[in-house]
C-alpha cells in the first residue's frame, strides 16, 4: 500500500488531509513524494519557526542528542534550566512550567488559576472565562474553555467552571463577575482558529484594567501568537499588557513538541512538589532547540517579520478577490470571494501550501522566509483569488 491508503487504512480519520505527501524540505520550500516543489506558506500550522531543517535548529537538536536525549523530571538538565530563565528574561515572567502541546500548556494555566483562587478567595471560585469564538486546545478541559460550541455538541460532559462572552463586550464579562466566582480571563490576543480576527487593543486595555481592579488573573493563550509569530516576541507585548500567565507551544521549540506556561511573580509560587507534573516536559532535545529558536528572535528578526507583515498586506489588500486581509505579523488571514478550500487547490497546483481559518484563507509562513519565495508565493495567491 502506498501512504495514502496506508493512513486511511490505520490512521484514525480525525484529519481531513490535503493529497499531498511531503518528503522533505529546506527552510520554506517543501518536496512531495512525486519530486512536485511546494513553498510552504503554512510552516506546521506556525511550528516551523525557521523552516524546514533549518541548519542552525538541527545543529542545536544534534549536538543534544548526542549528549542525552531524556532523563526524567526527577534529575536537572542544563538546556531546560537555561530555556526557562531566557524566556522569565525576555519576558519578566518568573518560572515556567514545560509540557508538550498547546493544551497542556492552557491546562497548566487553568490549574494555576484554580488553585491560586482557592488559595486566595476560596474554593467556590473557580470559574475561568473565555472569549466566544476562542480555540484553546482539544482536550476536555481546552475543549471547555474553547468558547465554539459546535465543539462541544459530541462530548459531553466537559470539565465544569468554564464560560465566555464576546470580545469586547465588557458588560457581559461584568454581569459573569458579579457572583464573585471567577478565578481568571483567558484569551487569544488574535483568534487563530476562530478565523486570524485581532482583539481591538481598546477593549484589551478595558478588560485587563477591570481584572486588576477585581483581582481576577489575566491569562494569555499565546500557543499561535506566540513566539515571534506576530513581530514581537509574544503577542501581549504589542498589547502594552503585564499578564498573570502565559501559555505558549507551537513555533517554540521550531518543530519538536513542547509546551509553556509562564507564570508572574504573583502567581510563580502556587504550585509546589506533585501539583503538576508530565514524562516529556522539559526533554532536554525540545528544550535544546527552544533555546536555540528563542536566541534567534532577536530585535532585528522581529522587525523583519513586521516588515514581511507588510509586503503581504501591500499586495494583496484590494487584490480582485480579497475582501479583506486581517491579523497580526507574520499570522495573516485573507477572505476571499471564492471558497477558501478552492483557492488553497489552485495555490496547491500552483506550488503554494496555504492553511484555512473557518472562512478565510491563512498565511503562517517561516519566519525568516526570503523575500523571492514570499513575494512568488503571494503572486500565486494573489491569481488564485481573483474572480
Ligand atoms: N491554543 C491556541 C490559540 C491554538 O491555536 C491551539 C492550536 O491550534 C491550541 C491552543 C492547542 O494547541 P495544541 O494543538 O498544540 O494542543
Amino acid at each position: 500500500m502506498n501512504t495514502f491508503d496506508l493512513d486511511k487504512t490505520y490512521v484514525a480519520p480525525t484529519y481531513r488531509r490535503f493529497p499531498v505527501e511531503i518528503v522533505s524540505g529546506k527552510g520554506s520550500l517543501v518536496t512531495d513524494v512525486n519530486g512536485k516543489e511546494y513553498i510552504d506558506m503554512g510552516s506546521g500550522i506556525a511550528v516551523t519557526s525557521f523552516g524546514v531543517a533549518d541548519d542552525a535548529w538541527i545543529a542545536a537538536v544534534e549536538k543534544q542528542i548526542h549528549s542525552v536525549q531524556h532523563m526524567s523530571n526527577l534529575y536537572y538538565t542544563a538546556p531546560c534550566a537555561k530555556l526557562a530563565e531566557a524566556l522569565c528574561k525576555r519576558t519578566g515572567m518568573a518560572k515556567v512550567f514545560f509540557s508538550n502541546s498547546g493544551a497542556e500548556a492552557n491546562e497548566c494555566a487553568i490549574k494555576i488559576a484554580r488553585k491560586w483562587a482557592a488559595e486566595h478567595k476560596g474554593p467556590a471560585c473557580s470559574t475561568v472565562v473565555t472569549l466566544v469564538n476562542s480555540f484553546h486546545g482539544r482536550t476536555l478541559t481546552t475543549l471547555a474553555a474553547t468558547g465554539q460550541d459546535h465543539f462541544h455538541e459530541l462530548f459531553q460532559p466537559l470539565t465544569p467552571g468554564f464560560a465566555s462572552f464576546p470580545a469586547g463586550d465588557m458588560e457581559a464579562l461584568k454581569q459573569l463577575c458579579a457572583g464573585g466566582t471567577v478565578a481568571a480571563v483567558l484569551i487569544e490576543l488574535v483568534q487563530g482558529e476562530g478565523g486570524v480576527i485581532p482583539l481591538d487593543p481598546a477593549f484589551v486595555s478595558e478588560l485587563a484594567a477591570y481584572l486588576k481592579e477585581q483581582d481576577i488573573l489575566l491569562m494569555i493563550d499565546e500557543v499561535q501568537t506566540g513566539n515571534g509569530r506576530t513581530g514581537s516576541l509574544y503577542a501581549y507585548m504589542q498589547y502594552g499588557l503585564q499578564p498573570d500567565v502565559v501559555s505558549t507551544a507551537k513555533g517554540l521549540a521550531g518543530g519538536l513538541p513542547m509546551g509553556a506556561t509562564l507564570m508572574s511573580e504573583k502567581v510563580k509560587d502556587v504550585f509546589s512538589y506533585g501539583d503538576h507534573g508530565s514524562t516529556f516536559g522539559g526533554n532536554p532535545v525540545a528544550a535544546a532547540a527552544a533555546l536555540s529558536i528563542v536566541e534567534r528572535l532577536t530585535d532585528s528578526l522581529l522587525a523583519d517579520v513586521r516588515r514581511k507583515s507588510e509586503l503581504i498586506r501591500s499586495l494583496l489588500e484590494g487584490a480582485p478577490g480579497i475582501e479583506s486581509v486581517t491579523g497580526l505579523g507574520l499570522m495573516l488571514g485573507i477572505k476571499t470571494v471564492k471558497p477558501a478550500s478552492e483557492v488553497l487547490a489552485a495555490c496547491r497546483e500552483n506550488g503554494v501550501l496555504c492553511l484555512t481559518a473557518k472562512d478565510k484563507v491563512r498565511l503562517l509562513p517561516a519566519l525568516n522566509i526570503p523575500d523571492e519565495l514570499l513575494i512568488r508565493a503571494v503572486e500565486v495567491i494573489r491569481a488564485a483569488c481573483s474572480i
